[in-house]
């Protein structure tokens, strides 16, 4: 069980004669009953493979195919035994969550509404730049915690993707963004992740960790760790295994220079406090000058904005290897905050630059098809089936 209280554990895709189907919303079940292989870690996919008969070598055929071309349909496998292909389609299918609403803002940003199961929706963001393009990926249905800034902390209900259901945010941009097969070098409509979609990733460590290994299997996507940017509100207890065990670049949700302060916006504060969360932030693993942790910072107007906020920030992060990142407040419907005026955050970002520190501002993106950071609330529809309660006073780790 993780933190919230949920099973993380992975339901393999169903073999022949098996009987019900696996008791979990998500994609685990594919069309027609059959199993969905996308989501399953290589060890996973070999454990179907041989309890189909096939030699070990067909895996990495399997997952060519799947990660490296984007196949969805096994009779297009070519390099796979005919028989076989036929026997693969019987039994499963290589399936992308469903879509939705897709919009595209003005600037170019394109958000995605999929299903995550009956009666659950996310979102998943592409923020195209020139020559490359993040892919902000959700990790939960909502979220368990309640920072008062963020509209997906709004959202009623809650439940961990499947890691089938967050390989399948990049599976089917890449399929929307024409980029199969996996690009080998030059420019990339999506060259990046970062975790900072809907949800709190380390609150589903363990298919976070297993979807981002498919991602960065070598043989399929072959997304470099580099290029891969989590983000935690400060969730201490897992961060040493994030490090160790992904070793992704960190984003740190910061926010605040005071623990009173910081326990308002964040409320998990209360729990893990700031100096905690740079203790856990100094010993993270691969952390260094080289590959500094990023400190997110909103800007709230009359909040956390003064130059004394500034002065104390450079004060905090002293000695820990970090870059801060400040985000422009992002307004959603009733949000109880405004953004501070562009003087104020141009003045901030000077005193936190002349203390050494690099603070770019974050340029909002898609706001107008409400797509920027923390703006993501899908309400969800139809039946509860899995949905977690929420936790008011921060969830339990
Ligand atoms: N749960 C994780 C990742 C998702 S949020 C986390 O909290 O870090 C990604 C980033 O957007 C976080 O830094 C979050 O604090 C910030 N954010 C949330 N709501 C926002 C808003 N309305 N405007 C600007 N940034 C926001
Ligand atoms: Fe959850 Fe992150 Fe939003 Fe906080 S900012 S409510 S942790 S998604």
């Amino acid at each position: 069980m993780n933190p919230i209280g949920m099973d993380n554990s992975v339901f393999p895709a169903r073999r022949p004669g098996d009987g019900e189907a696996p008791p979990v919303d998500g994609v685990a079940d594919g069309a027609g009953g059959r199993g969905n292989l996308i989501g399953l870690s290589r060890e996973e996919l070999g454990a179907e493979v041989a309890a189909l008969g096939e030699k070990p070598f067909r895996v990495k055929q399997l997952w060519h195919w799947i990660y490296h071309r984007g196949a969805t349909d096994f009779r297009a496998m070519t390099t796979l035994a005919k028989p076989l292909r036929e026997r693969l389609a019987d039994l499963y299918v290589l399936e992308r969550p469903e879509i939705v609403r897709h919009q595209v803002g003005e600037d170019g940003t394109r958000k995605w509404l999929l299903r995550a199961g009956e009666g659950h929706l996310i979102e998943t963001v592409h923020i195209p730049e020139e020559d490359r393009g993040a892919l902000c990926i959700s990790s939960q249905v909502g979220c368990t915690l309640t920072c008062a800034f963020c509209h997906t902390g709004t959202q009623r209900l809650v439940r961990n993707l499947e890691p089938g259901e967050i390989v399948g945010q990049f599976m089917l941009a890449r399929d929307r963004l024409g980029e199969w097969p996996t690009p080998t070098g030059g420019a990339r409509l999506l060259s990046n992740i970062v975790m900072m979609g809907m949800g709190e990733p380390l609150y589903n460590f363990e298919n976070v960790k297993t979807a981002l290994g498919i991602v960065m299997d070598e043989e399929g996507v072959a997304l470099s760790r580099r290029r891969i940017t989590l983000s935690t509100s400060g969730v201490v207890p897992m961060m040493e295994r994030c490090g160790a065990e992904l070793n992704v670049d960190l984003a740190v949700s910061l926010h605040a220079v005071t623990d009173e302060l910081r326990s308002i916006l964040v409320p998990l504060n209360r729990k893990y406090p700031i100096e905690r969360l740079l203790a856990a932030c100094r010993a993270y693993p691969g952390a260094s000058n080289a590959r500094r942790i990023t400190f997110e910072y909103v800007m709230l107007r009359g909040v956390n904005d003064s130059d004394a906020d500034a002065r104390a920030l450079v004060r905090l992060l002293g000695g820990v290897p970090a870059k801060v990142n400040l985000i422009p407040f992002n307004p959603w419907p009733g949000a109880p905050y405004e953004c501070s005026s562009n003087a104020r955050i141009a003045s901030f970002a000077r005193i936190v630059n002349d203390g050494g520190l690099s603070a770019p501002v974050r340029r909002p993106r898609g706001r107008d098809i409400l797509a920027a950071c923390g703006q993501l609330r899908s309400d969800t529809v139809g039946k509860r089936r899995s949905g977690l309660p929420r936790d008011r006073a921060g969830a339990a780790a």
